[in-house]
């Protein structure tokens, strides 16, 4: 693993299946490689579909910030927005005129998409930046959820048809990155107990939530269907709230609520509160640290700055092969 590229959405409403599956593994591999890590905001890819064009700066100092206050370290790794470098959007363009249209209409999230959205040009396009993103830095390694495997199988595609056409094998262009799984993800399970956490689901944890709101959404989150009463014996494998504490609490507490849920020993609602102060020694650093970003704007935006600036002279270096691999005419060629 030499260079990490990852692509972050602009939302600060991050969830702890985002927190345990990514962003903590993220902070881990900034430990082993540094600013080789390259964590990006896609401001670009959030207007593939009809957005609010006076939110999208907020959103995108949110998700820097929401990031930064769950363990995204900017003294350690690169963080930056992707309009930022506008080269993303050109090696987009030229990667655009290379792809079948075909290999897009393939893709599962497109169709996905394009069932809830009216369909801009750009949805179609996604997977082609999304390419241009991470070959622009020549990443050997993205670290993804499951569904984003194929657009990484198409990245490598993407670099290998490029390479095929415009360099020799001996001396190719892009490498072909690998797709490394955020499996725990798809481990976090949502509060209602069915599937994982998303947004989309509306069953989330937010990382940055008030504690009275997350306790709200906990004390009338399902438990074991069985137990209807409290001296009813309950089965914590089946219940969401053991899943949690297995991710939140020690093993001790993991292996008292099992014994003790399966002999009614304790109550679902103390099983909770437990789980509640548990869950809360987790998010309450990230929340404060959230807070100090917010009366520190300035300490987001100058990440920002310098992630982009730190990008952005690699992206230059690539474009600069590009474009002569393509056949464009150099700027300077007219001159002595
Ligand atoms: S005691 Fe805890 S683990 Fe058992 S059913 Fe109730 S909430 Fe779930």
């Amino acid at each position: 693993m030499k260079r990490v590229f990852s692509g972050i959405q602009p939302t600060g409403e991050i969830h702890i299946g985002n927190y345990l599956g990514a962003i903590r593994n993220w902070a881990k591999i900034g430990d082993q490689i540094g600013k080789e890590a390259i964590f990006c905001i896609v401001d670009y890819h959030a207007i593939t579909i009809p957005h609010d064009a006076s939110s999208l700066p907020r959103l995108t100092f949110e998700a820097a910030l929401a990031n930064m206050a769950a363990g995204l370290d900017p003294n350690k790794i690169t963080l930056f927005a992707q309009s930022h470098v506008r080269e993303h959007v050109e090696l987009g363009w030229v990667f655009t005129t290379q792809t079948p249209l075909g290999d897009l209409e393939r893709m599962t999230q497109f169709k996905d998409k394009s069932e809830q959205h009216s369909i801009l040009s750009g949805l179609l396009m996604y997977p082609v930046l999304q390419a241009a993103d991470i070959l622009l830095y020549k990443a050997d390694t993205v670290p993804v959820g499951e569904d984003q495997v194929q657009h990484i199988e198409l990245t490598r595609e993407i670099a290998r048809r490029f390479n095929y056409r415009f360099a020799s094998p001996e001396a190719p262009i892009f490498p072909e990155p690998k797709a490394s799984i955020d499996t725990g993800a798809a481990r976090v399970p949502g509060l209602d107990g069915a599937g994982k956490m998303s947004k989309s689901k509306n069953n989330t944890i937010g990382v940055l939530e008030p504690k009275d709101t997350i306790w709200q959404n906990i004390r009338v989150a399902p438990t074991d269907p069985q137990r209807i009463r409290r001296t009813d014996p309950g089965n914590p494998e089946v219940c969401v709230m053991f899943a949690y504490h297995k991710l939140f609490s020690n093993s001790d507490t993991v292996q008292m609520v099992d014994t003790e849920c399966r002999r009614a020993g304790i109550g679902c609602v103390d099983c909770k509160k437990l789980l509640m102060e548990n869950i809360w020694q987790t998010l309450e650093p990230i929340q404060a640290k959230a807070e100090y970003l917010r009366e520190h704007p300035s300490e987001v935006t100058d990440a920002l700055v310098s992630g982009a600036d730190f990008c952005r002279t690699i992206a230059q270096d690539t474009m600069q092969e590009v474009r002569q691999a393509i056949g464009l005419l150099p700027l300077d060629s007219r001159r002595p």
